[in-house]
């Protein structure tokens, strides 16, 4: 009997919509292919878009809604900026249901320049915590104030998640901080993630600092495995990796909880694109890609990898971020196409 998910889909602000269209595509492919799989799409609001009609980002039906389903599927929003606006509608659902986990893959892909072949790192950051924990003062005109919040305990869950991955990969660890300066908060984040570390005796576990990290990003990528750090650092170095190995327009992330998985590209809404039908979709479809791998659905992930790789391999159906000139739309319609021809293989 098909197995039936109930998928929450948000697709934002500015290229939201059309990034998310074209992976919609490539999900219909993938539950045509494998006919024992459903996925009941259930569309919400969410994102700048929201905030004249509702007076927010993350509307409360949509809450509710998202409690309703096993998984999110979630384009880029747009953040407004001034003092007295909602916060990031992504930092809001993060914290609404503890993905306390934000989990970033980096790996060299076929027929993508890469700085090194052999990059195959993730990324995996504290999610509702550290600076981005949305506490900032003006305690006297000119001098702000903001709070960087570490607990041990979401320390400790990041770190658990972080050593599990790695049981399954290079079994590497590498924690990151900045304790020499930030003795109290990430002595608190070091501490826990050694401590989880001794449940996991195969796990090497090392340590480095957060600037030295950035750059040993560029000087040698392929040494890293697992790497785990607090929320703000975890965002920069995402960004950074993403670089490595042919940026943003493929890099995707996964928020992950105890009950919920929310999953979205690492990239922004990009304005100046909106509507355009010219970015990158992959990171998306990426991204839905790990949501299928959250649901134990492996052999549906593996379509949409093997299918995503293909396109990139033969080079000829690519955005103008990797040197191409097709649509959002097209490349979509490719890897949907490459998933449903190896599906009648
Ligand atoms: P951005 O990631 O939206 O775009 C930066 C640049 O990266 C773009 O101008 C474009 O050149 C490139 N790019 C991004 N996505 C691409 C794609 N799919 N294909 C090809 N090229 C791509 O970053 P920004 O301009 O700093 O942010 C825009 C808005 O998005 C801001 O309001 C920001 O707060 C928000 N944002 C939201 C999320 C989220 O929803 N999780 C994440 C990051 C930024």
């Amino acid at each position: 009997m098909a197995k039936t998910y109930r998928i929450a889909v948000l697709p934002g602000d500015g290229i939201g919509p059309e990034v998310t269209e074209a992976t919609l595509k490539v999900l219909d492919a993938v539950q045509k292919a494998s006919k024992d799989l459903k996925l009941t799409l259930v569309h919400g609001e969410a994102g700048l878009n929201c905030i004249e009609k509702y007076g927010t980002n993350v509307p409360a039906k949509t809450v509710e809604m998202l409690k309703a389903t096993d998984a999110c599927l979630k384009g880029p929003m747009t953040t407004p900026e001034e003092a007295a606006a909602p916060r990031s509608a992504a930092v809001t659902i993060r914290k609404a249901f503890n993905l306390y986990a934000n989990v970033r893959p980096c790996k060299a892909l076929p027929g993508v320049w890469a700085l090194s072949p052999d990059i195959d790192l993730i990324i995996v950051r504290e999610n509702t915590e550290g600076l981005y924990f949305g506490k900032e003062f003006e305690v006297s005109p000119g001098k702000g104030v903001a709070m960087r919040v570490v607990t041990q305990k979401a320390s400790e869950k990041v770190a658990r998640l972080a050593c599990e991955l790695a049981l399954n990969r290079r079994r590497h660890v590498t924690c990151v901080h900045k304790r020499n300066i930030l003795r109290v908060t990430d002595g608190i984040f070091r501490e826990a993630v050694f401590k989880v570390a001794k449940d996991y005796p195969s796990v090497k576990v090392d340590e480095v600092y957060v600037d030295a990290m950035a750059m040993r990003l560029i000087k040698e990528p392929q040494r890293f495995d697992v790497i785990v750090t607090t929320n703000m650092f975890g965002d920069i170095l995402s960004d950074e990796a993403a670089q490595l190995v042919g940026g943003l327009g493929l890099a995707a992330g996964a928020n992950i909880g105890d009950d919920y998985g929310m999953f979205e590209p690492v990239h922004g809404s990009a304005p100046k694109y909106a509507g355009k039908n010219k970015v990158n979709p992959t990171a998306t479809i990426l991204a839905a890609k790990m949501m299928l791998e959250y649901l134990n659905e492996t052999k549906a992930s593996n379509l949409v990898q093997k299918a995503v790789e293909q396109v990139l391999r033969e080079a000829k159906v690519r955005t103008y971020d990797l040197g191409g000139t097709s649509t959002t739309h097209e490349v979509g319609e490719e890897i949907a196409r490459k998933i449903l021809e190896n599906a009648s293989l």
